[in-house]
Parts: structure tokens; sequence; C-alpha cells
């Protein structure tokens, strides 16, 4: 038997949360991302409970053996305007609310952007946001997944030693993980493109953020060059990284727990990523090289 890879792709809720169910389950997936509530808004009504109930008991829910979530876009942690900020500690709370409604163990977060306050002031202002929002919500079990960034413009957590950093200040970091997206690392200056690149890095991630804060992986190539810190994703195997990477990555014992969601552009009718991810099984499934990557790493 083929062993059974955590593989999908970000779905949309259009039309309700358990849609995006139905959309993951119509091209086969057994992993899916989804936002808890439009990206691009603040706030939203409380999810009413017929649509929290029929997301639980979606009897095609169990086809997702992986089911987490990803913030909305406008939260910033180390916004510098007050009432910015104000929103995005509401929103963030608002959605792991959501999301632990929903039973998902995690949401995905961008760490903040310091606009031009510095590095630091941004990280410690980040630590005490994360603090507040988590002191606020103790009975909340969805944990907060720390992104790694492609570090375009002022955006913190390009480098494995914010997120490290953020872990280690806050005051309760077993509620923090970390989700790792292949074109932010690569757009961020850590090499991934070749299998001993991407065993460097790997070995760089567990030294300096530690292998079992790892919750998940987002599966982009990258349009944009390497170390670029310029943030566009591109179809697996059409941009910068190549297939190696991903071929490792959909091979490799370590991963097997570990879900791989694909963030590639797309249209309503999910063409693009049967087609990403017909790519990505044929990596898993193709049986040359197969034992090099399945090697344990050094
Ligand atoms: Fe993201
Ligand atoms: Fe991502
Ligand atoms: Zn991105």
């Amino acid at each position: 038997m083929t062993k059974e890879v955590l593989l999908g792709a970000h779905m949309s809720i259009r039309g309700g949360v358990s849609m995006a169910i139905e959309r993951a389950n119509s091209i086969h997936c057994t992993a899916m991302q989804i936002f808890v509530k439009n990206n691009m808004q603040w706030f939203a009504p409380p999810l009413r409970q017929q649509e929290i109930r029929a997301f639980l008991n979606h009897l095609q829910r169990r086809e997702l053996l992986s089911i987490f979530a990803h913030a909305n876009y406008l939260i910033n942690l180390a916004a510098t305007n007050p009432q910015f900020h104000a929103n995005s500690i509401r929103s963030l709370s608002e959605e792991l609310t959501r999301a632990d409604q929903l039973r998902l163990p995690f949401l995905v977060l961008h760490p903040g952007a310091h606009l031009g306050a510095g590095e630091e002031a941004g990280l410690e202002q980040i630590v005490e946001s994360i603090d507040r929002v988590l002191t606020g919500l103790p009975k909340i079990k969805t944990r907060i997944a720390l992104e790694t960034t492609a570090g375009q413009g002022s955006c913190l957590g390009s480098s494995f030693e914010h997120l490290a950093y953020l872990i280690s200040c806050v005051r309760e970091p077993e509620r923090l993980c970390v989700c790792l997206d292949t074109a932010h690392v690569f757009a961020a200056g850590y090499d991934i493109s070749s299998e001993a690149a991407m065993r460097k890095t790997l070995r760089e991630f567990d030294r300096v953020i530690g292998r079992d804060r790892l919750v998940a992986i987002h599966l982009n190539d990258c349009k944009t060059a390497f170390g670029s810190r310029v943030d566009r994703h591109e179809h697996i195997g059409k941009g910068r990284i190549g297939l190696d990477a991903f071929r490792f990555i959909i091979r490799n014992r370590r991963f097997h727990k570990i879900p791989k969601v694909l963030e590639t552009p797309k249209g309503k009718d999910l063409r693009e990523d049967v087609m990403n991810l017909k790519t990505l099984r044929s990596l898993a499934e193709s049986n040359d090289e197969a034992r090099m990557a399945n090697a344990s790493p050094r």
C-alpha cells in the first residue's frame, strides 16, 4: 500500500465553511487550509451553530486527515497605528475562537511588519500582542502557527531566529508552532533548490527553531529570485525552486505526518490545483531516488 500523503491545498469557504470540505474532496485532497472568514475583512459576525455543525458533521470531513486555518491578511501585531493594532488583537482573537469552534489544531499567522519601527521594537510588540491574545483566550485549544515569511518590506519572520525569538519570549510557548512556506524561505535566502541545500536549511531550522515545532508546510514554487525577499508564488516546477525540493518534502519520512498544502494561483474550477497535485503525487510515486530521499536527514 502506498503510504497516505498528507497533501492538499488552500480551499475557498465561499458558500460556508463546509463547502471547503467538498471542494477539497472533489480533487482528492487529504489535507486542506482554510480562512475562517473573509480574509480581507477585520471582523465578521460569529459563526452560527448551524454552520459549525454542518462543518463538524460533514460526511466527507473524515477524508481530510488534516484541516487547519490561515489568519486574515489585515492582522499586523507589530502595527504602529494604535487603531490597526487594536483591530489586529481583536481580529486574531476572534479568528482563534472561530478556528477552535471548528476544532482546527492551529491558525497560521504572519508574525507582522514593523513598518519602520525597527526589528527589535517590532518583535517586542508581537510578543506582547501574542501574550495578550492568548491570555484573553485561556480555554482555546487552537494554537498559533507562525509562518516563515519572505521578508518583503518590513515583514518580520524571514529568519528562523525571528520565530525562535518570539517562541522563546512569549509566556505560553506551548501554544505556538511553526508553518514553513517553501516560496518564502527561498525568497528569504534559505536555499532549498537541491537536496544538499535542503538538508542544510532543515538542519538550520532544527538548530534554531526545533524540529518539533513544525506543524505544516506550504508548498509553493517561487516566481522571484533566490534571496529576492519578494513574495510571489508560482506553480510547482514552474518557478525558481525546481522539483528537487518538492520531491524531497513529499518523500522524506520526517514530513509524513506534516500536512502539506498548496497556495499557488488558481481559479474557481481548481484546475491549477489538480495540475500541481498531479505533479506532486508523481514525485511521491516514481521510484527513482526514493531511497535517497527517505534516508534519515543528518
Ligand atoms: Fe501565509
Ligand atoms: Fe504561505
Ligand atoms: Zn507567500
